[in-house]
C-alpha cells in the first residue's frame, strides 16, 4: 500500500459497535470485566485505550515498522527510549540538537550515569572514530534545527550496527512523508507529533516506532511504568492530522521552495539554509534520503544587528512570532532571542547562530500572500 493511502487508511477500522467510520474518543479510564481476569484485551486505560492503540498501529504502518508506541509528548517519547539504557553506557548524539533533548540528555540522565558526546555528524565517518564498546545509542536529528544541516542515515546505521549500537532518528523535521529511517537502517524513530504529524497547532504528543518485537516490549513496559501516556482526544486529533499529512507536507515543501529561492535573491539577505538548494553542503544525501525537501529554513540579514532581526521578526503580520513549527499557519522565529536564548552568545555565534538568524516554518497559506509579508518585512532590515 501506499504511503498516501496508508496515511488514510492504515490501523484504522469502522468502530465494532456501531460502523463509526472515524475512530471514536474512547474517554474512559477502566473497562468492565465479564469475571475477574477475562476481560477484551483493555483492563486500565494507562495501559491501553481503543483510540490511542489505533494511532500506535497507525504510526507503525506509517513508518514502516512493527510497533509503535504514543506517549504524552515528544519529550515523554525521548524520556522513554533513554530510559532503555542501564549506567555506564555511551550514547553519541549528533551536536545540532533540539533544545528539549540535549537539557533532557545532560540535566537528568547525565545524572544517572549515562554519558552523552555530541559529535558534528555532517560528516558520518566522524562516529567512527568516537564509537566504543560502551556506544549503545546514536542519536541523530535530520534536518537539523536551526541550520537545517542534513546527517546520512544509512552510514550512520551501517557504523552503529557494526558496533552493536542501535541508531535512533528523530524524524520530527521531515515527517514519514519526506523520509524513512527505519527503511534506511535505523532501529528507533521518535517523533513529537506536535509538529507536522498533528499539523495544526492543537496537540502536543509524541511517538516511538520500531521494527523489534523485543524493543516495542520493552517501551511498552516503560510507557505503563511511567505512565506518561496521552489522552484519548489528543489520540485522535493527531489521527485526524495524519489523514492530510500527504497534502500539506506537498504545498509546505512547494512554498518552502519558492519562499527559499525569493529570500536567496534578496538584497537584505545574507544567506539562507534550507536543504533543497544544490551548494547546501549536505544536499547530495538530502536528495538521496528524502522525498522532498521540506518546509523549515532559516537565513541571516546583511546587516547582523540583533536589533534590526528584532525589527523584521516584529514585523510580519501573516508568519506568527512563536515557537514550534509543522503546523498549517507559518511561523517565524529568532534562535538568539527564543529557542537558543540560554546559549552564551560567544558559544551560540562558533555554533553557527549568529544574531540576525531567523527560522522560518513555513505554513501553507497562498504563496503571493507569505512572500508579499515577508517583502514588508525585510524592507524594515
Ligand atoms: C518539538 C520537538 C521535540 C519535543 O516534542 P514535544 O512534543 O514538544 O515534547 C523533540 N524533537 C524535535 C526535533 C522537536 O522539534
Amino acid at each position: 500500500m501506499q504511503l498516501a493511502t496508508k496515511l488514510i487508511h492504515a490501523g484504522v477500522e469502522p468502530d465494532p459497535s456501531t460502523g463509526a467510520i472515524m475512530t471514536p474518543i474512547y474517554q474512559t479510564s477502566t473497562y468492565v470485566q465479564q469475571a475477574p481476569g477475562k476481560h477484551k484485551g483493555y483492563e486500565y486505560a494507562r495501559t491501553q485505550n481503543p483510540t490511542r492503540t489505533v494511532l500506535e498501529k497507525a504510526m507503525a504502518a506509517i513508518e514502516n515498522g512493527s510497533h509503535g508506541i504514543a506517549f504524552s509528548s515528544g519529550m515523554a517519547a525521548i524520556e522513554a527510549i533513554l530510559h532503555t539504557l542501564h549506567p555506564g553506557d555511551r550514547v553519541i548524539a549528533s551536536n545540532d540538537l533540539y533544545g528539549g533533548s540535549y537539557r533532557l540528555f545532560t540535566r537528568l540522565f547525565a545524572k544517572y550515569g549515562i554519558q552523552f558526546q555530541f559529535v558534528d555528524l555532517q560528516d558520518a565517518s566522524r562516529l567512527e572514530q568516537v564509537i566504543d564498546h560502551q556506544t549503545k545509542l546514536i542519536w541523530v536529528e535530520t534536518p537539523t534545527n536551526p541550520l537545517l544541516r542534513i546527517v546520512d542515515i544509512q552510514a550512520c546505521a551501517e557504523i552503529a550496527h557494526a558496533h552493536r549500537a542501535l541508531l535512533c532518528v528523530d524524524n520530527t523535521f521531515a515527517s514519514p512523508w519526506l523520509q524513512h529511517p527505519l527503511d534506511l537502517g535505523a532501529d528507533i524513530v521518535v517523533h513529537s507529533a506536535t509538529k507536522y504529524l498533528g499539523g495544526h497547532s492543537d496537540v502536543v504528543l509524541g511517538v516511538v516506532v520500531v521494527k523489534d518485537a523485543e524493543l516495542a516490549d520493552q517501551l511498552h513496559f516503560i510507557q505503563n511504568s511511567v505512565g506518561a501516556v496521552p489522552g484519548p482526544h489528543d489520540c485522535w486529533l493527531v489521527l485526524r492530522g495524519l489523514k492530510t499529512l500527504h497534502v500539506r507536507m506537498q504545498r509546505h515543501c512547494e512554498n518552502a521552495r519558492q519562499i527559499a529561492h525569493y529570500l536567496r535573491q534578496h538584497p537584505k539577505v545574507k544567506q539562507v539554509n534550507w536543504c533543497g538548494f544544490t551548494d547546501h553542503p549536505n544536499h547530495e544525501i538530502a536528495r538521496k534520503q528524502m522525498r522532498d525537501y521540506g518546509a523549515m529554513m532559516s537565513f541571516t540579514l546583511h546587516d547582523d544587528r540583533l536589533e534590526t532581526a528584532h525589527r523584521v521578526l516584529s514585523s510580519t503580520q501573516l508568519f506568527a512570532l512563536a515557537e514550534s513549527l509543522g503546523g498549517v499557519e507559518s511561523l517565524i522565529g529568532h534562535p538568539a532571542s527564543m529557542t537558543h536564548a540560554s546559549i552564551p552568545r560567544e558559544e551560540r555565534i562558533k555554533a553557527g547562530l549568529s544574531d540576525s538568524l531567523i527560522r522560518l516554518s513555513v505554513g501553507i497559506e497562498d504563496i503571493n500572500d507569505l512572500i508579499a509579508d515577508l517583502e514588508q518585512a525585510l524592507q524594515k532590515a
